[in-house]
């Protein structure tokens, strides 16, 4: 083993580069930053003791279990024994203040004390025994290296707190972009796959009643035609806006394609018949001026097919009978609701 006393005595960079590179080896063997899980493996890359090394590796497998004994002991056998005298009573007075001290380190740590605090409790251990200068000596080394290694240690719990940052923000853009991927850009209110999700979330309550809709807008491509696409947009953005009013905790709306949109109704079929009359009205009833000629455009309608799903049966046949109730309604003349 080796006697060589650890040296701790780095500047920034270098320890920096040491914490980036023992960090990852900790968290590959699910290891507690703990000061003296730190010591070691900073140690280690440090490549300050080949035995050490060795007993750490073969101590911490990778995916092998953690043992906290086996890393006190580690950190006594390489660590605390160097400045051990060898008088047993001043051995123990000394391992006994380690033992305070590294506690009191983890403490601080946590933020539940402050250093001073810790020393100074660490020192009255010392003042109450009559030992001789040597050992106060080394114990005031050890108190260096325990601030050495505290350092590192809040070094190190920095780091892990602005990787912890960095985390997050990445998490908050993911949900960000999730949730983009799910609105229409046109109309704000969600898209085929919003309400692809919503659809199979209502189903998978089977005891609640669900109901669609699917809606057509009537005659689209004649007011296309007539007053132009950018026109036809701006109806599609006015249509989204009429059933982003009627959106609640039991109605999910969605533009479910080119001038198709779809509402799913948590509740039974007499509840969603009333607000599917409630949508064609008021889309009936919008007044849409042209910005050019500031005249109104010919009344917009929409035909309706709504249907109530059947317990057993899948989301697509839900669809579809709800798209038989739309083809009825344009057959019998549009601006209506068909129940299918
Ligand atoms: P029907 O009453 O039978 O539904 O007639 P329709 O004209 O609405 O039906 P059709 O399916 O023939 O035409 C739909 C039109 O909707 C054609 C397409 O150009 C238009 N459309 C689809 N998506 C958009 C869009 O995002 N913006 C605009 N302006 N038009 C769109
Ligand atoms: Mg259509
Ligand atoms: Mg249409």
């Amino acid at each position: 083993m080796s006697v060589n006393r650890m040296d701790f005595r780095d500047d920034l960079n270098t320890a920096s580069d040491y914490l980036r590179m023992a960090v990852p080896q900790m968290v590959r063997r699910r290891i507690p930053p703990t000061p003296y899980n730190y010591a070691l493996w900073y140690a280690h890359v440090q490549n300050a003791c080949p035995d050490l090394s060795r007993s750490l590796l073969a101590d911490f497998p990778e995916n092998g279990p953690y043992d906290a004994e086996k890393s006190e002991s580690l950190f006594f056998e390489y660590f605390v024994k160097h400045y051990l005298p060898t008088s047993p009573q001043a051995r123990d007075l000394i391992v006994d203040i380690v033992t305070r001290l590294t506690r009191a380190v983890s403490r601080n740590l946590r933020g539940t004390q402050d250093y001073g605090a810790s020393l100074r409790e660490a020192l009255t251990v010392f003042e109450e025994n009559d030992d001789q200068e040597r050992i106060r000596a080394m114990v005031g080394q050890l108190l260096t290296e325990t601030r050495d290694l505290e350092n590192l240690t809040q070094a190190f719990q920095s780091e892990l707190k602005s990787a912890g940052a960095q985390v997050e923000r990445l998490k908050r853009e993911l949900e960000e972009s999730e949730r983009r991927a799910r609105v229409d850009a046109l109309t704000k209110i969600p898209n085929r796959r919003g309400f692809d999700e919503a659809l199979v979330q209502s189903l998978s309550a089977p005891d609640e009643p669900t109901c669609l809709m699917m809606l057509d807008l009537d005659r689209f491509k004649q007011l296309n035609d007539t007053y132009g696409h950018p026109m036809g947009d701006r109806v599609l953005e006015i249509v989204g806006s009429v059933l982003a009013k009627v959106q609640s905790e039991r109605v999910f709306v969605a533009r479910y394609g080119g001038e198709e949109f779809a509402v799913i109704v948590n509740d039974e079929l007499e509840a969603a018949q009333t607000l599917a009359e409630q949508i064609r009205r008021q889309v009936a009833a919008l007044q849409i001026k042209r910005k050019s000629t500031k005249d109104t455009i010919g009344a917009i309608t929409v035909s309706i097919g709504l249907t109530r799903f059947k317990p057993g049966e899948t989301g697509a046949s839900l669809i579809e009978r709800a798209d038989t109730g739309l083809y009825r309604a344009k057959e019998g003349g549009r601006d209506r609701v068909v129940i299918a």
